[in-house]
């Protein structure tokens, strides 16, 4: 029950252009079938091997996302099924995707993982090193990959105008590479988790992820 009330409060409140992605890593099948109850349809995961258990013992509607990072040998357990890859950091793991797409003969969805917080994290890519890999083409070699746009995390900071201003810069990359490159099919701005989703909306976002303030607080952090 207060799964369901806690996504229709954030439902309602949430702009109808702002797609939600209820984040269901270790939580158990249950839960997931208590908002599938409630009417929700995308779910995030971010071990590959869990997202397959899921996938097989849950609803075949149900829309996956993968939005943790992703080891290119672990590719092969989602690329049947999965809606859209978030995690996108590199050429390599691209390549592997496009491999895995065509052996299931679909084109697979993935956003760009790019770096926007201060902190310590290695993963996602600079912005620049994006610029440099539309500008040489490098990025538009894989046929069976699609790319719909972009995915950031900020910095986890109680200082909401630093938070403000890395989501800005995010989507200004954004908007000025779906302008210049890619066009309308570059549609997605993932960004915003439970303790920021309201600054990542105002800033632009179109697509937010949010496990804590549905499920309630994990027992253990992926
Ligand atoms: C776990 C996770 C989320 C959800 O975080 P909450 O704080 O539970 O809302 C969003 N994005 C990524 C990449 C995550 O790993």
């Amino acid at each position: 029950m207060d799964i369901k009330n806690a996504l229709i409060t954030l439902q309602k409140e949430l702009p109808e252009e702002v797609a939600l992605v209820t984040v269901s890593k270790t939580h158990p099948v249950d839960d997931i079938m208590e908002a599938y109850d409630a009417g929700q349809r995308i779910f995030g995961e971010s071990r590959p091997q869990e997202m397959k258990a899921k996938y097989e013992a849950l609803p075949k509607n149900i829309r996956w996302h993968m939005i943790g990072n992703l080891q290119t040998n672990k590719v092969k357990y989602i690329a049947p099924f999965v809606e859209l890859i978030h995690s996108v950091d590199s050429l390599k793991l691209m390549e592997t995707i496009d491999r895995q797409a065509e052996k299931n003969d679909r084109i697979i969805d993935i956003l760009l993982e790019v770096r926007i917080a201060k902190e310590e994290s290695k993963i996602g890519w600079e912005k620049k090193e994006i610029t440099g890999l539309v500008d040489s083409g490098e990025i538009f070699m894989f046929p069976n990959i699609r790319i719909r746009g972009l995915m950031g995390i900020a910095s986890l900071t109680d200082d909401n105008d630093t938070i403000r201003s890395e989501f800005s810069r995010l989507c200004e990359l954004f908007l000025s590479l779906r302008e210049r490159y890619f066009g309308e099919e570059f549609d997605t701005l993932s960004m915003g988790m439970t303790s920021d989703y309201r600054i990542a909306v105002e800033c632009g976002s179109n697509m937010v992820r949010i496990g804590n303030l549905i499920f309630g607080v994990r027992d253990y952090k992926n």
